[in-house]
């Protein structure tokens, strides 16, 4: 069987012939927030999935999923091994450690890593998987636990194209959107400039809906204004940081699931890094990174990121 590929790269769009996966089943590992959200649409969307997480009640929210209890069981014989794992260090275990996914994976399968982890570790493991006769993306994802479910992510892809195009067909399984941002790493790069300003506008969200809460405004009329309004972003108008403003958010389920503030955190320090050994100045982000680490000393590192607006708001 053969498919098309449509591949965006900037503003081109272009097709390319792909080849078909020679078997009949992908493996996840890391079926968290995240991954347990993608991994129900694939195989709501017809795939067949062996699925490993180091904690197996994660696994038991994945229905349909054939749960594995090594990683090894899970990547024997897939054609397609989908990570979606906290960071760079447990990735980084995952596949190259003493029982890595490398260890196991067919030869001529591909990895795609969808967690969000430092660029020179995507590229590190790509050449690493190259080495071993396995195919590398790095593919992170934007659109958080709204978007995983809806199945409308975006995904930022680094590495080769012709590679980008033969998985394509599954990654718009999981997104609506898929971007070949370049070499490996790339996708990488992409995420971390994302994920900075994301961390910004959810600040500046929070400040504003607390400042005009405290003065007197009504939380949803303060809401709909900013969203008609130059002040809206995605975390005002889908996310907003305000229990009950909207519903099905994790604002409004006591900052429960979502994207993690240590995740939040992580994001930060990695783009100041790579900001480091550019050159660029990244001085909200610099502020923004210390904001949610005096969340994390307060007790909220395992409260969704938007729980920044509790911080601001305070006891009174
Ligand atoms: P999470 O902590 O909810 O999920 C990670 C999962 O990986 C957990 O189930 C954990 O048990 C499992 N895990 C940890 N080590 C493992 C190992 N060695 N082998 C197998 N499983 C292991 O995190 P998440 O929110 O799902 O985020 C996952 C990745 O996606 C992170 O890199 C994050 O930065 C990124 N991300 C998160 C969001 C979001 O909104 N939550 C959005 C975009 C990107």
């Amino acid at each position: 069987m053969f498919c098309r590929g449509v591949i965006r790269f900037g503003t081109k769009v272009s097709n390319h012939e792909t080849y078909a996966r020679n078997s009949s089943h992908l493996a996840f590992i890391g079926v968290g927030n995240m991954g347990a959200r993608m991994a129900t649409n694939l195989i709501k969307k017809g795939e067949v999935l062996r699925i490993y997480d180091v904690l197996p009640s994660n696994s038991k929210a994945v229905e349909g999923a054939q749960i594995c209890n090594t990683p090894d069981e899970a990547v024997k014989d897939a054609s397609v091994i989908i990570t979606m794992l906290p960071n760079g260090d447990i990735v980084k275990d995952a596949v190259i450690g003493e029982k890595g996914i490398l260890k196991s994976a067919p030869k001529g399968s591909l990895l795609v890593d969808c967690s969000t982890i430092q660029p020179q570790v995507a590229q590190e493991l790509s050449k690493i998987s190259k080495d071993n006769g396995i195919n590398f993306l790095d593919a992170p994802v934007s659109g958080g636990v709204t978007g995983a479910q809806a199945g409308t992510l975006t995904f930022m892809v680094g590495g080769d194209r012709q590679v980008l195009s033969s998985v394509e067909p599954v990654l718009l399984k999981m997104g609506a959107n898929v971007h070949h941002c370049g070499k490996p790493g790339a996708g990488q790069i992409a995420k971390l400039c994302n994920n900075l300003i994301l961390a910004i506008t959810m600040i500046g969200t929070a400040e504003g809906m607390n400042l005009g809460i405290k003065m007197g405004l009504d939380p949803k009329v303060l809401a709909s204004i900013i969203n008609v309004s130059t002040g809206r972003s995605w975390s005002s108008s889908t996310y907003n940081p305000v229990p009950g403003i909207i519903e099905n958010v994790p604002p409004s389920n006591e900052y429960k699931g979502g994207f993690a503030v240590n995740l939040v955190a992580k994001d930060l320090g990695l783009a100041e890094g790579v900001a480091l050994s550019c050159n660029a100045p990244v001085p909200l982000g610099a502020a923004a990174h210390q904001l949610y680490r005096t969340l994390i000393a307060n007790g909220y590192g395992n409260k969704d990121f938007a729980s920044i607006y509790q911080l601001l708001k305070g006891n009174q």
